[in-house]
Order: C-alpha cells, then sequence, then structure tokens
C-alpha cells in the first residue's frame, strides 16, 4: 500500500503542471519519500471518506512552507508589508469562526515566475514576477482572495482523501488517524501539496470565494477582472506559455465573464470603491 502511495505521489509529480518546485523537492524522491507509515485501520467513518483534519493541513502547510523558503530568497522590504496588509485585511473580513482556524500568512518570494500559491492550512506565497505585473491593489486582492479560497475549501484535503479511495485505500479502511502526522508523512504530503494542479471546478470556486472576499473587505472586485485581463496580456505578448498562474486553465476569458457576472449579480446600483494604484516600483525603492 505505501508503494501504490509512493508511485501515485511520484506519477502526480510528475503529470502536474505546477511544478515550480519541482527541480528541489524532488532531488532524490525516489528513495526518500517514506512509507505511509500513519496510515492505519479505521474504527470511524462508515464511507472511508476521510479528510487530513485542519491541525494536520496546517503542519502539511508548514513543512511545504519551510521546504519553500529554503529554495526562494523571501523578500522582507515595503513590498512584503504591503502584500501581508492586503492578505490580512482580507482575513479580517472573513467570517469569524474562520479568522482563527488557518494559519494565514503572506510572504513574497524572488522569482520571475508569474505565480502565486497557497500552501494547505494557509501558508502563501507571492513571486515578485506576478507581484510586479499587478496595477492596484484590489488587482492584487484577487490573486490573494482566489488562494485563501483554495485554503478555505480546503482543496488540498479533499483532493487526497478523494485520490485515496479512488485508489481502494478506503475500501480497504486504511484512513489517517487524526493524530499529528510524523515529521515524515508530513513531508511527505507537502511535496505532493506543492506539485499539485486544481481542478477547473477548484479553480471557479477559488475566483467566486476570493471575489466574495474582496468585496467583503471593502476592495473593488473589478481587481479581479485586472489581474486576469494583465495576466492574459502577458500571455498574449510571449505569444506561448501561460503565465504559471494560469496555466492549470488557460480559458482566461471564461474566468473574465464569469467574475463580471458575479460582479453584475450585486446589482446594477451597488457602488464599488476607485481602484487603489500600486506604483510596484515605488514598494521596492
Ligand atoms: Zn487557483
Amino acid at each position: 500500500m505505501a508503494r501504490t502511495q509512493t508511485l501515485s505521489a511520484l506519477s502526480e509529480m510528475r503529470s502536474s503542471r505546477r511544478d515550480f518546485l519541482r527541480g528541489t523537492l524532488l532531488a532524490g524522491a525516489g528513495v526518500c519519500l517514506p512509507s505511509f507509515l500513519d496510515l492505519k485501520v479505521a474504527d470511524a467513518d462508515p464511507l472511508g471518506f476521510v479528510m487530513p483534519t485542519v491541525a494536520q493541513q496546517r503542519q502539511v502547510g508548514q513543512q511545504g512552507a519551510a521546504e519553500v523558503l529554503k529554495k526562494y530568497y523571501e523578500v522582507t522590504d515595503s513590498r512584503a508589508h504591503h502584500f501581508k496588509a492586503i492578505g490580512e485585511r482580507l482575513v479580517q473580513a472573513l467570517p469569524a469562526s474562520e479568522r482563527n482556524m488557518w494559519d494565514f500568512s503572506f510572504r513574497v518570494l524572488t522569482s520571475k515566475e508569474v505565480n502565486a500559491f497557497a500552501l494547505p492550512g494557509g501558508p502563501m506565497f507571492m513571486f515578485t514576477g506576478l507581484y510586479e505585473l499587478m496595477n492596484s491593489d484590489d488587482a492584487v486582492a484577487g490573486v490573494t482572495g482566489h488562494e485563501l479560497t483554495h485554503v478555505r475549501e480546503q482543496h488540498w484535503a479533499r483532493a487526497y482523501a478523494n485520490q485515496n479511495r479512488r485508489e481502494g485505500l478506503a475500501v480497504a479502511g486504511l484512513v489517517l488517524t487524526h493524530a499529528p502526522l510524523s515529521l515524515a508523512v508530513a513531508a511527505a504530503l507537502a511535496h505532493r501539496a506543492l506539485n499539485r494542479a486544481y481542478s477547473r471546478g477548484e479553480e471557479d470556486q477559488a475566483d467566486a470565494g476570493g471575489l466574495q472576499d474582496m468585496v467583503a473587505a471593502g476592495y473593488n472586485p473589478y481587481g479581479m477582472v485586472q489581474m486576469f485581463t494583465a495576466l492574459d496580456r502577458v500571455q498574449k505578448a510571449h505569444g506561448g506559455a501561460p503565465p504559471v498562474f494560469l496555466s492549470d486553465h488557460p480559458n482566461t476569458g471564461t474566468r473574465i465573464k464569469h467574475t463580471e457576472q458575479r460582479i453584475a449579480a450585486y446589482g446594477s446600483n451597488r457602488q464599488w470603491p476607485p481602484f487603489t494604484p500600486l506604483n510596484y516600483a515605488r514598494l521596492t525603492g
């Protein structure tokens, strides 16, 4: 069973389009991915649909964040403060029950890659390559709200449980216990979390949840459209591969259309605050 898991984790990583960490994390993975020793016979949950708990997701996220910080240079200037302020404003606008549920953190990493991502449990990373393309705080809030929603909807944990069920682990009655994960298991799960791509449905849900959070936090929701448009422009200018942030689902036109429909659903009388312009060059000074 452990071997099945390991092979499956590896094939997932190989096929992933979200491969920004592949080089470092897979070094020696063939020999170092541990067995899933924390799996044991379940004594509850007759459906066998067992998700990693919130505490376990937070553990995986912390482990993954440590890996990320080993590989990338973390920016600590005004950009870091700016991004953190936007993230925290979005978190403050969440329902009270959720605010303390997750380990939200917001860090900026030096990389030309046009990307941002969140790990299970809450750590979020913005690459300078994406950041410098954003024209307003509202556009940054669009990226951030989207990523926060992946955490809140527990997309990684759900996918993990689904995959186990598909592979027959649930049928065999093998599930994760609710005990804290061993370091080795948390590390293996972090590998998987760092390399997985989201489904179209999950991306759509993240767009919708992110937009809702933007509105609750007082951002202009058209910032999300502005963000998609900016990334789309980059893609067209380069004529090649889409920015990593869009690469899972390159149909940006559809995402813009859905976002505009969601904004329209607030009603035509709804007034939105003006965009808060973002002068990236000034932030770096
Ligand atoms: Zn996403």
